[in-house]
């Protein structure tokens, strides 16, 4: 069961270079949880629930890129959301720019590195998100890079988080285990989609 309480979903980096075969870094077997995602989203978009949206946004200037196969790239159709998390209207904020006034409904977060706390934003706008003290409900790719460092940074600035596992995705799955059992013994609540849409 999620806590009762307010919710905020965080939608790590659903792009479709990651998720689609023909994708420029496509892990292997993700496509198993676009259902999945398309429900997380369905039910936000139903409940109100605010959502923010993590989006790699490179320029082939970004160092990433020396590391992993250029991906999601700027002004590419690849860098965009699949089409189960889209979310026409979103409010995008770029890797330099501070969002001024309200959180929107559907925030897009863009990003030159994998970690979210990357963006010079994210310390301010995950305050404002915590302010209620809500769960903050995980879900994305992938589970050994992006997804880490999301949750990772969420429990360092002591938020609660639940992270949907048939709702994520590792590149190395064998790396997995070993990840959930630490986000396990750090006190994070692992759930399903099915749960989550219960609430
Ligand atoms: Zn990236």
């Amino acid at each position: 069961m999620i806590p009762d309480g307010p919710l905020v979903f965080v939608d790590i980096d659903t792009q479709r270079d990651f998720l689609e075969p023909d994708g420029a870094l496509y892990i292997p077997g993700s496509e198993a949880i676009l259902a999945n995602l398309s429900r997380l989203t369905e039910f936000a978009r139903s409940r109100g629930i605010p959502v923010l949206a993590t989006a790699c946004a490179h320029t082939s200037e970004d160092e990433e890129l020396r590391i992993d196969r250029p991906h999601c790239l700027l002004g590419t159709p690849g860098q965009g959301r699949v089409a189960a998390t889209a979310w026409p209207g979103t409010r995008v904020l770029q890797a330099d720019e501070t969002l001024t006034g309200d959180l929107p409904l559907h925030l897009t977060l863009h990003k030159h590195q994998y970690d979210l706390f990357s963006h010079p934003d994210a310390d301010r706008l995950i305050a404002l998100y915590d302010r209620d003290h809500p769960t903050f409900v995980v879900y994305g790719v992938a589970t050994d890079y992006c997804v880490k460092a999301a949750v990772t940074g969420l429990l360092d600035r002591d938020c609660r988080v639940a992270l949907v596992l048939d709702a994520i995705r590792a590149i190395d799955a064998a790396a997995e285990p070993e990840i959930l059992t630490e986000f396990a013994r750090r006190g994070i609540l692992l759930t399903l989609t099915e749960v989550v849409c219960a609430g």
